[in-house]
């Protein structure tokens, strides 16, 4: 009956949004029902079917004792579900395994193959890892594969991205989860570095920013509030110079041309980001610096965020350099002069895709 199903819906909707509070920090039924406008007979249902499925947990808060108020906060069990996650780079793949809360129960990196055979090699670490560690099919939540973009998530195919060519058309979900039986989800490994920065790095706090992952090519993802902007955002893309090189995507003068690590650093004797960072090479840094901050503005312009992370091999001992792309965002922003500028914390490749599995149970 379509009311039945629209009353499962609303349901379900009113549980995410009731978790997605409690994965924020403890809070009592009380503040829920307040911060959710849910009645408070329907915030008991839904969490007392959470606490019998083990998902949440009752805490005493001593705070709320001493100040007479309802002791009982209600906590995240981080060890209700699990997300495998795995990480297809350019230079190698890393599986592994975290919790609700976000921390690594195990993981292993081993070298990329041609697709067929590396596809085998995932699901057997899996079967291996899952095995080892006693879980059961139930317990996992999903498998969670993040790629190079541009992929299509629906069909959970690799679309076309640089430097990959073997890995093009492949329907990595198809493959996985024939044969694994668990559902698989195939994100942009650009989008799913941002929610891991909002759910277990430094963009924790509310408020819309833009995640930048800067390494050998320039790709962003951008989370609204708590909500991740669905749509394509290649900010690689967007036109730093008129006139400049032609790029591969049909457009010329496109960001990544100039400011992706290898271009940046191209003419200059250094190896790597770290290495120019090292050397306190202000003119190059100055440079990507102008780069960055023109790209941040144009989005900001837009979406009006709050913050811009700095991810990849650019925020390696990143302090001084984030202070100079915050100084020449600021210097050219019209909407907003609080705006600040922040390097990405999350280091484990895993995290990266486990966070586009938690954020899939949330949301
Ligand atoms: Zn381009």
């Amino acid at each position: 009956m379509p009311s039945a199903t629209n009353s499962s819906l609303m349901r379900l909707k009113n549980e995410k949004t009731i978790l997605s509070l409690i994965n924020k920090a403890p809070i009592s039924r009380a503040d829920i029902a307040k911060r959710t406008g849910l009645t408070k007979a329907a915030v008991t249902i839904i969490t007392e079917d959470l606490l019998s499925r083990g998902i949440i947990r009752e805490e005493k808060s001593e705070e709320a004792i001493r100040v007479g108020r309802t002791p009982i906060l209600l906590k995240l069990c981080g060890d209700a579900l699990y997300f495998v996650g795995v990480n297809i780079k350019r230079t190698g793949i890393y599986v592994g395994i975290c919790n609700l809360c976000g921390e690594v129960l195990s993981e292993e990196k081993f070298g990329i193959d041609l697709p067929v055979e590396s596809l085998v090699r995932i699901a057997e670490v899996i079967r291996s890892m899952t095995k080892n560690l006693g879980l059961s099919e139930d317990k996992i939540y999903k498998i969670s594969v993040v790629t190079p973009g541009p992929v299509d998530s629906e069909r959970g195919v690799i679309l076309n991205p640089p430097n990959f060519r073997s890995w093009h058309g492949v329907n990595v979900t198809e493959r996985l989860s024939g044969s694994l039986g668990i559902p698989v989800m195939l994100s942009n490994v650009s989008t799913a570095t941002a929610v891991s920065e909002r759910y277990f790095g430094s963009a924790e706090k509310d408020g819309g920013f833009v995640a930048l992952l800067v390494d050998e090519g320039i790709g962003s993802g951008i989370m609204l509030g708590d909500k991740l902007f669905k749509g394509s955002c290649e900010i690689g893309h967007i036109t730093v110079k008129f006139d400049g090189e032609k790029c591969e995507c049909g457009n010329s003068g496109c960001l990544e041309k100039y400011a992706s690590v290898p271009n940046i650093l191209k003419g200059s004797p250094y190896k790597s980001w770290s290495e120019c960072v090292n050397a306190k090479d202000g003119e190059i840094m100055s440079r990507e610096a102008e780069y960055l901050s023109s790209a941040i503005v144009t989005v900001n312009n837009i979406f009006d965020l709050e913050r811009a992370v700095l991810c990849g091999d650019i925020s390696e001992n990143s302090q001084f350099f984030t202070t100079l792309v915050e100084s020449k965002t600021r210097e050219k922003m019209i909407l907003k002069k609080d705006f600040r500028v922040i390097g990405g914390t999350v280091k484990s490749a895993i995290l990266v895709p486990c966070a586009m599995g938690v954020y899939d149970f949330l949301s």
